[in-house]
């Protein structure tokens, strides 16, 4: 079995992930920048998968480094729910689309993420305290599918519900795949963010109109000012 560092799966994480689509799930995925083929994947082995759900604060450190220990101990377990991992963020990306082009889902998909959801399913609880009942996750086992708990349940939640479906988009950036909910006032954000895909439509349209306004070059211009000189 190949334990190059991209599969050992102890090896944490450092980047930083991007957490402003406005769901959940939709920051799980893009965790690629393009979809169907994959590009520009930040998701590189089971230890990253661990790292995004920390910083999504869906684990807390205790169980980050449980994962990471059970990771080390039976890598190819974790390999396995690495490429279920991706598999299931793909399965997503391609019903929340349809969602957004307004095509059928296929039956494929649907079987694959309603799996998912009837497995997540065993693990939600209803709890109790002083302020009354409250959900939360099952705390008496850590699966190597327990990052994905949350993002299941909220990708359940998105596509049933017509209200936020209604202001999911697409980036309009080149080469961008990543999807958001427009929470904008007028509706109008096109970019998944003004510092990425917003920044450089800005630079290229900036250029274009740069291009257009600037005057032809005199000839004379193109040689040192001493050629131009007669
Ligand atoms: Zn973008």
């Amino acid at each position: 079995m190949d334990l190059s560092p991209e599969t050992t799966a102890a090896t944490p994480a450092t980047e930083g992930y991007d957490f402003t689509s406005g769901s959940l799930c939709l920051d799980f995925v893009n965790t690629a920048s393009t979809h169907e083929p994959v590009t520009g994947e930040d998701l590189h082995s089971y230890a990253h998968v661990v790292e995004w759900a920390r910083q999504a604060r869906l684990l807390d450190e205790e169980q980050v480094a449980a994962l990471y220990g059970a990771a080390t101990d039976d890598r190819s377990a974790a390999d396995a729910a690495y490429a279920g991992t991706l598999a299931l963020r793909e399965t997503i990306y391609r019903l929340v689309t349809a969602a957004i082009r307004e095509r059928p889902a296929s039956d494929e998909d649907l079987a694959a993420f309603n799996s998912a959801l009837t497995a997540n399913l065993q693990n939600a609880r209803v709890a109790h305290d002083d302020e009354g009942f409250y959900r939360m996750w099952r705390d008496d086992v850590l699966p190597f599918d327990r990052p994905l708990w949350s993002v299941i349940d909220a990708a359940a939640g998105l596509l049933i519900s017509p209200g936020t479906l209604s202001r999911l988009r697409h980036c309009a950036g080149e080469r961008c795949d990543w999807l958001f909910i427009d929470n904008s006032r007028n509706h109008s954000r096109r970019w998944c963010s003004m510092s990425g895909c917003g920044n450089r439509a800005k630079a290229k349209r900036s250029y274009a109109r740069r291009k257009r306004a600037a005057p032809p070059l005199p000839i004379e211009a193109a040689g040192s000012p001493s050629e131009s000189r007669w």
